[in-house]
């Protein structure tokens, strides 16, 4: 990568027709697994077909459509961030809704009436306890590998919140190595605690009171540290699943890349809100593991040196790619994901 230079290299008209082609592609995505999800699912999936049968192909398209929307409007955009946290927090309170309107007695907005706690210690913790239902698990791992960890940035139902929290304070911060050692500890804990938790035939009643527990200590890690620190501290340093969504998002060939225009300036670090741009971590040109692949920090870099990679692709194709298929699974789950 070679920073604004191999953005300038870039013929506009290739920028212009790749647009289009991520479009095209958002399109057939959205509706491509949409439809395998209504076509599978063992139940209808699709809120449209619940109320109306036959309807959810409306809903197909209208998703589809929105996607196509939201590629064209970011895609030549170097400054995506606000508009990254705005459609994320529009996930998840399509999702919270559906949910309280769900447990308040309009069952059709639920997934299937067995209702799980929407803390994401839940998707590593309850299958284990349970025994069953890894519906959770292998959503989150299907995501992994077709994003990596930008389940952290774009998807997931509660993360969005605590970016919400640390935009609190103008510039991102930074958080010390001891809290690399509680989130792993955090980490460790979780799986160890759900086998002792089956082991000793803790009633499923208990086990939610626990969960339930970790969630709202987690709401206060929001509310009180991430709002003074800059960073998303509950995402950083206290959620496993972010722990999850960090290691086993390096399968996915997706990066960020710091490239050699890059003049050590220091800029960028208070646009990372996920403890991944320390001054160590730019002279050795790479971020952190907690990189979830936001992109924030793209605007902020006055030489052009940051950028997403995928192979051999350039960073302005590399972010196309990357975008049409976090659009799309952003599309996709707000026509599936619910409790
Ligand atoms: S760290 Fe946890 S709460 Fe935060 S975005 Fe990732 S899975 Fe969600
Ligand atoms: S390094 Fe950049 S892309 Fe990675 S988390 Fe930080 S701001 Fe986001």
């Amino acid at each position: 990568m070679s920073g604004r230079g191999s953005s300038a290299a870039v013929h506009p008209a290739r920028v212009a027709q790749s647009k289009w082609a991520a479009a095209l592609a958002t399109f057939l995505l959205t509706t491509g697994i949409l439809s395998l999800a209504r076509w599978k699912a063992p139940f209808p999936i699709l809120l449209a077909d619940r109320f109306l049968p036959l309807s959810g192909w409306i809903q197909i398209l209208l998703l589809a459509i929105y996607g196509v929307f939201l590629i064209t409007k970011i895609a030549d955009r170097r400054d995506t961030a606000g508009i990254r946290l705005r459609i994320w927090l529009f996930f998840s309170i399509v999702f919270f809704t559906q949910f309280i309107l769900g447990v308040a007695g309009f069952e059709k907005l639920l997934m299937t009436g067995r209702l799980h706690v929407p803390v994401p210690a839940v998707v590593i913790a309850g299958p284990i306890f349970r025994g069953e239902r890894f519906f959770m698990p292998i959503l989150f791992v299907s995501t992994i590998v077709l994003v990596g960890p930008a389940w952290c940035s774009h998807l997931c139902y509660i993360g969005a919140w605590d970016g919400l929290a640390s935009i609190a304070r103008r510039r991102g911060g930074s958080l010390s190595s001891g809290w690399t050692w509680l989130r792993f500890t955090i980490f460790a804990a979780t799986p160890v605690t759900a086998v002792l938790l089956r082991f000793f035939g803790v009633s499923g009643s208990s086990a939610v009171i626990i969960a339930v527990g970790f969630g709202v200590l987690g709401l206060a890690v929001m509310a009180g540290l991430s709002t003074r620190r800059g960073v998303m501290v509950h995402c950083t340093a206290i959620c496993p699943l972010g722990v999850a969504s960090n290691l086993l998002g390096k399968v996915s060939p997706f990066r960020i890349r710091i490239g050699p225009s890059c003049t050590d300036c220091g800029l960028c670090t208070a646009s990372c809100r996920y403890n991944a741009l320390s001054a160590q971590r730019i002279t050795k040109r790479r971020p952190g593991y907690t990189c979830t692949l936001c992109g924030d920090c793209i605007a902020s870099c006055e030489t052009g040196a940051l950028g997403y990679t995928i192979f051999r692709a350039s960073p302005p194709v590399s972010r196309l790619i990357f975008l049409t298929l976090v659009v799309s699974l952003h599309a996709v789950f707000l026509g599936v994901a619910r409790i």
